[in-house]
């Protein structure tokens, strides 16, 4: 029996046109151009619906909301269909699929986000190969997670993040190999795939939660930021030198920090290094992070560690719960 997809399309550069303002999303101009692309309607292609989002969305404007939209409709369609295409805009694409994959609970379906760096409407649009490989790796159903396919390589959702603004080689996972790579055949890295679920699929709806992130840079005044470290934040992301370091010259900062710990917020490492892992205690340059209470991300991109908070707050976990979950494995988000 023939394989259907369901095609979420939320906006992106994928289905945009030229407006005096630059590039914008527009109504019905992406289901129209997909009934027209032959490819789409091959008799080796699975059947396929699509559900447009009202509004479509440049990707800068996604919000927690939207994020619950696109669960929600992949939860109501889940028992029709064999698996999921979202396109998306690539400028938060990475944190969109993180979060999908904290919301979707024992997934044991493809749900692949793909999109474009040129819009479907031009010539050279990438937009093409991108939809025509996520619609066929969606039918395969053999990478039964959330996943970000772009220019030949199928990525781990929660591992991907955004790398380039104008190549189409736009996503990298650089601490996670490729889910599959898509040369003359699609070839799956099943050592990296996720096992599937055990228990049934559900949504886990998320909750806007305050949350802040702050990168270090050489210079930091700490002290400048001492007033965002209240208990109104919940969790913040620290992008850290390297292995987890921060500047030891600013004495308030270790302060500052351990403050923001006691009253309540989850205060999580991850560095501004693309590859690698956070060591607090490597350095005498981290140790202060870790007497004051930080949680390490260890190999963790931002966009997973905000988007983990985001879910760990909405469950209604205790703050010691959540200080816990935040350095174990959940999704495939980290390794240690
Ligand atoms: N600004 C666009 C978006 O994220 C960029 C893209 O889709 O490539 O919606």
């Amino acid at each position: 029996m023939k394989k259907r997809i369901c095609i979420l399309n939320t906006g992106g550069t994928i289905g945009m046109v030229p407006t005096e303002q630059g590039f914008a999303p527009k109504k019905g101009v992406l289901a129209e151009l997909l009934k027209e692309m032959p490819e789409l309607n091959d008799t080796a292609m699975p059947l396929w619906d699509v559900i447009e989002f009202d509004p479509l969305l440049d990707s800068s404007n996604m919000t927690v909301e939207q994020w619950g939209h696109i669960g929600e409709v992949i939860a109501r369609n889940y028992d029709n269909y064999d698996g999921f295409v979202v396109l998306h805009g690539t400028d938060t694409m990475s944190y969109t699929a993180s979060a999908l994959s904290f919301m979707l609970e024992n997934l044991g379906k493809p749900v692949i986000l793909t999109g474009s760096q040129i819009p479907l409407c031009q010539l050279r649009s990438d937009g093409r190969d991108n939809i025509i490989s996520s619609m066929i790796i969606a039918a395969q159903g053999v990478a039964q997670e959330v996943c970000l396919y772009f220019a030949g390589k199928l990525l781990r959702g929660n591992r991907s993040t955004k790398i380039s603004a104008d190549q189409l080689v736009a996503f990298e996972s650089p601490n996670y190999p490729p889910l599959a790579t898509v040369g003359i055949d699609i070839k799956y890295n099943s050592s990296a795939l996720k096992e599937p679920p055990l228990a049934s699929f559900s949504l886990r709806p998320m909750q806007q939660v305050p949350i802040g992130v702050l990168k270090f840079f050489p210079g930091i005044q700490f002290n400048l930021f001492e007033s965002i470290m209240t208990e109104k934040l919940h969790g913040i992301v620290l992008e850290t030198f390297g292995a987890g370091n921060i500047p030891s010259y600013d004495n308030d900062l270790p302060a500052i920090i351990k403050k923001a710990f006691d009253k309540g917020t989850i205060v999580t490492v991850c560095s501004q290094c693309l590859q690698g892992t956070t060591k607090l205690g490597a350095y005498a340059t981290s140790s202060p992070l870790k007497d004051a209470g930080a949680v390490s991300g260890y190999d963790m991109t931002t966009e997973a560690a905000v988007t983990k908070l985001y879910y760990l707050f909405s469950c209604g976990y205790s703050r010691d719960m959540i200080k816990e979950l935040m350095e174990k494995d959940l999704r495939g988000e980290l390794s240690r």
